[in-house]
């Protein structure tokens, strides 16, 4: 216990090396007046890179954008945006239909190669809030408002594909219009250590579904998750549904997997197992 504690206190010390370490680009941007715009699901690396953007960025250059999940996300989401920032303009966005609503007029579940939930319900919605910002703010008069930084909390540790991603970019298909627009990854090398520890040193706690077990936020039942954040969704829709925005969440992705003939995760060692297999939690 005492040698975890000491390892985080280190972990911690390093990131706030780190946080000297911006990308060259940011200083100039911050002094531009750029608008940093702050991508927040409710989850932890989220919360951590709020936290570190706050350091780093005036108040009145920062929002944040909350893509709403609707039903498949975890109840709360937006009440712990707003207990853990302070007060910047929060914009919640939402897609024109739901993750189940697109399974069930596709027919079939998203896959990680095809994965157009991530492109409808999160990032189309929030690239056109960021739009719809930028257009009002410019048309107040305030030229600057159309150079935007786009906040995104992803982490090299989380999977190969996020590991190759570019931390700081210029976005050409979103500057038009008179906007300039960049991308950024500020938490990219962060390990989910570092991301644990920068929330308990700004004395806060990430929402209450870590501690009871899972690892990830977003949508409950996520077509990525590993088998223990499927089994720990599954258990706690059922012994505590009141943590869900939908309590018959799993049942409903148990009855989608049977209605459509597919199962929502990709085959393991060749097997494809349902939803129900993974987790032995009867819907
Ligand atoms: S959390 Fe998973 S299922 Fe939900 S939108 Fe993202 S990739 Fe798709």
């Amino acid at each position: 216990m005492r040698r975890d504690l000491m390892t985080m206190e280190l972990d911690l010390g390093d990131r706030q090396k780190d946080m000297g370490g911006l990308p060259a680009e940011v200083p100039d941007l911050i002094a531009r007046g750029a608008l940093f715009v702050v991508n927040h699901s409710g989850g932890k690396d989220s919360q951590a890179m709020y936290l570190l953007l706050r350091q780093h960025v005036p108040a009145a250059q920062l929002v944040i954008v909350h893509a709403d999940l609707g039903p498949v996300e975890w109840a709360g989401a937006v009440e712990h945006i707003t207990a853990t920032t302070a007060g910047e303009p929060l914009h919640v966005c939402r897609a024109r239909r739901t993750l189940l609503q697109m399974i069930e007029e596709r027919g079939m579940f998203p896959s990680p190669q095809q994965r157009q939930c991530t492109s409808d319900l999160k990032r189309g919605p929030i690239e056109r809030t960021i739009r719809a910002i930028t257009r009002e703010r410019q048309a107040l008069g305030f030229e600057a408002w159309g150079l935007v930084v786009n906040c995104m909390g992803m982490r090299a540790q989380e999977s190969p594909g996020r590991k190759k991603l570019t931390s700081f970019k210029h976005s050409a298909s979103n500057s038009k219009a008179g906007r300039e627009w960049y991308d950024w990854l500020p938490i990219h090398s962060w390990s989910e250590v570092e991301v644990f520890a920068a929330i308990a040193a700004a004395g806060q706690r990430p929402h209450v579904i870590y501690s009871l077990g899972m690892t990830r936020f977003s949508c409950c039942f996520c077509i990525m998750a590993s088998e223990h954040d499927l089994r720990t969704a599954a258990r706690l829709a059922t012994e505590r549904p009141g943590l869900l925005n939908d309590p018959d969440l799993y049942s409903k992705y148990v009855g989608l997997e049977r209605a459509t003939g597919q199962v929502m995760l990709m085959p393991k060692n060749g097997v494809r197992l349902s939803l129900d297999q993974v987790t032995g939690v009867p819907a």
